[in-house]
Order: C-alpha cells, then structure tokens, then sequence
C-alpha cells in the first residue's frame, strides 16, 4: 500500500445519468433585453452566465471536457442545504439566492459535495435584503458582466423606484419552476441569558461554516498531492 494519501489516490472517475441532487449560491442575472434570466458563480466563473439546464465550460478557457482532474472547473454544488445557507451568511455573498440543483454527466465527488459537467437547475431561494427584511423582489444592483445585470435580493422598503422583477418573473425567464422566498429561514434567535464565554476560542462549528467551500477546493489540492505522492513511491521503489 502507499502512503497516508493512498484513500483519495484511487478516487475513480465517476459519471451518473441518474440526477444527483444538491444545493450552491449563485448571483441572479437578467440579460441586456430583458427577455431572459440566468445565474453567474459566486466564485470561480463569476464571468460566465450559465441558464437553468446547461453545460460546464472550462473558467480558464481551456477546450477539455468538464471536470477535468487537472483543473478546477466545472458545476460546484453541496450535499447538504445547510453548508449552502452557511455560506451565504458571508458578507460577500450576502446577495447571492440558493439554488436547488441537480447534477448529471460526468463527476468527481467530494467530502462536501461534487464537481461536475451538467447541471438543472430545480428551484430558487431567494433569502434576505441587505437591511436584514425577507427580500421580496429582485432589483437592478448596478452590477452586471457583459450582455447581462446582476440582479439584488430586496425588501419592498429597499426597492425604492429601482427596476425590479417579482420572483414569478424571474422563475419565468430563467425556465425555473419554483422560485421560493425563504428570507425567514434562520432568522436570529429571540434574545437569552448571556453564555459566560469558554475558554476555547476554535470553534469547530465555526470554523466549518467559513471554510465550506474552500474545503472543497482542497480536497482537489490533497487528490493532486495524492498524484504526487504516489509518482514519488514509484520512483523510489525502483
Ligand atoms: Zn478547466
Ligand atoms: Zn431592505
């Protein structure tokens, strides 16, 4: 046997026709017409737009099929709503919605949830306002990447005069069939007895919750290392 990476090293190439269910963030856009919605990455492949049912495209502009082992691109999801939700209480993500989603084609399965080529989208969450309310419409951020604007979760009150789509709308024009509003999920606890701190100050939980996403990218980092590892055994066998 190898050494400790030995696990991650025989890690097979995967491929299902079956949809794999999971959860993500993504940033809701509405094309320069009007006449049409999509999502954009909240991380890797913020640029590129992808619809409701739609196809992987390397982020780096390489032509190779979709996850490849040798890069980081492709579909990103979680196994689990609540890592998802967890990540969207960042400041940066803040006004991302919560996308249901389901995988297909070929895949790579990870601790926390999968890279992979196809993807549908299944429903939209769409959570709070920047002022903390349920958000109830999606309006023009001012933001957007060529030929699309990037759309902002907001409250009635926030709206204003702004341009807005009612989630309906948006579910429409994306080709979505569900579109929720889910500003209430998680909301703060009602106020209780202060908790004397502890004298520990890792908190596994917390720190679970900020590095969800970037733990998916590590278990890549560990299977390239794996590569290594066991390249470097052969070597020194013979
Ligand atoms: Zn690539
Ligand atoms: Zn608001």
């Amino acid at each position: 046997m190898g050494g400790s990476f030995a696990p991650f090293a025989r890690s097979p190439r995967e491929h299902s026709d079956e949809p794999l269910p999971g959860f993500k963030l993504a940033y809701p856009m509405v094309a320069a017409d009007g006449r049409s919605c999509g999502f954009s990455g909240v991380t890797l492949g913020r640029a590129h737009v992808y619809r409701a049912v739609d196809d992987a495209l390397c982020a780096h502009g390489s032509r190779h099929a979709c996850p490849s082992r040798w890069c980081d691109c492709g579909f990103y999801c979680f196994h689990d709503i609540g890592a998802a939700r967890d990540l969207a209480c960042e400041p940066d993500h803040r006004s991302a919605v919560l996308l249901e989603v389901f995988a297909s084609g070929r895949y790579r399965r990870y601790e926390r949830g999968l890279r992979y080529a196809r993807q549908r989208v299944g429903a939209v969450r769409i959570g709070r306002c920047e002022c903390g309310r349920p958000a109830e419409l999606l309006a023009d951020s001012g933001a957007g990447t060529v030929g699309w604007r990037k759309l902002l979760p907001v409250c009635g009150h926030c709206a204003a005069d702004r341009p807005t789509l009612t989630p309906q709308r948006f579910g429409e024009l994306a080709g979505v069939a569900q579109v929720l509003q889910d500003g209430t999920a998680g909301a703060p606890a009602p106020p209780q007895q202060p908790v004397a701190p502890t004298a520990t100050t890792e908190d596994p939980g917390t720190v679970a919750l900020l590095s969800a996403e970037v733990a998916v990218l590590h278990a890549r980092l560990d299977e390239a290392l794996a590569r290594l590892d066991a390249l470097q055994s052969k070597l020194d066998g013979r």
